[in-house]
């Protein structure tokens, strides 16, 4: 009796979990869609992950995948190294770089990649992102810094650059990437979009507000 009650037991907890691993690959399909809609993200490019409960894997979308083309099939599960664990598609190169952060920072939960233009435009000058609005210094929480890679993909080497930004601002949500886009933090896909939608606004403010007093 004991066995079948603990055997029900365990069968209510994989249906909870199969659930929950469900509704995580639905809102970052929504995400996706969303950022693909808005012109924040166009091709194939960008990324976006969420962290698996209760495991040291993440969902992330694979490779070449375009955000409009996402789906559960071209969601897989991978490791904070980017081996598969479950998928028949590849992992997007970017996942790597998912992983190291959620290795670093464990109350992030989900991670938006895009190559959004007024950020990446802005990423453009090297210069952390000028909180033109009292709610973008608010809400992001941090300096959003600029990295400079040298290359498309963040090579693993330079990981470290990163990862020591957050020893100085635990808090920051997002950060740019020159040449190439933003990264933005959240406890959940939801939230690392909205912060990755305020990262974008918060660029295209501060541009026009750099027009308008007529300096860089
Ligand atoms: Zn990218």
């Amino acid at each position: 009796m004991n066995v079948n009650k603990n055997t029900n037991v365990n069968v209510e907890r994989k249906c909870e979990r199969k659930i929950e691993i469900e509704e995580i690959a639905r809102g970052l399909i929504a995400a996706a869609w969303r950022f693909y809609d808005a012109r924040f993200q166009t091709g194939n490019g960008g990324n976006l992950s969420a962290r698996y409960p209760g495991k040291d894997w993440m969902i992330v979308k694979g490779t070449d995948v375009a955000f409009a083309e996402i789906s559960e099939e071209t969601l897989i599960i991978a490791d904070f190294d980017g081996n598969v664990i479950s998928g028949s598609v590849k992992p997007s190169k970017e996942s790597l770089l998912h992983g190291a952060l959620y290795k670093k920072l464990p109350c992030v939960n989900a991670i938006m990649h895009c190559h959004s233009p007024w950020a990446t435009g802005w990423a453009s000058t090297g210069q952390p992102l000028e909180f033109a609005t009292y709610h973008s210094a608010l809400k992001l929480k941090g300096e959003i810094a600029v990295f400079d890679s040298g290359t498309y993909a963040v090579p693993a080497e330079f990981f470290p650059v990163i990862l020591a930004h957050f020893d100085r601002w635990p808090e920051a949500k997002a950060f740019l990437l020159k040449g190439h886009g933003q990264v933005a933090l959240g406890k959940n896909i939801t939230d690392a979009a909205y912060n990755a939608e305020l990262v974008e606004e918060t660029a295209q403010i501060a541009v026009i507000a750099r027009l308008l007093r007529g300096k860089n």
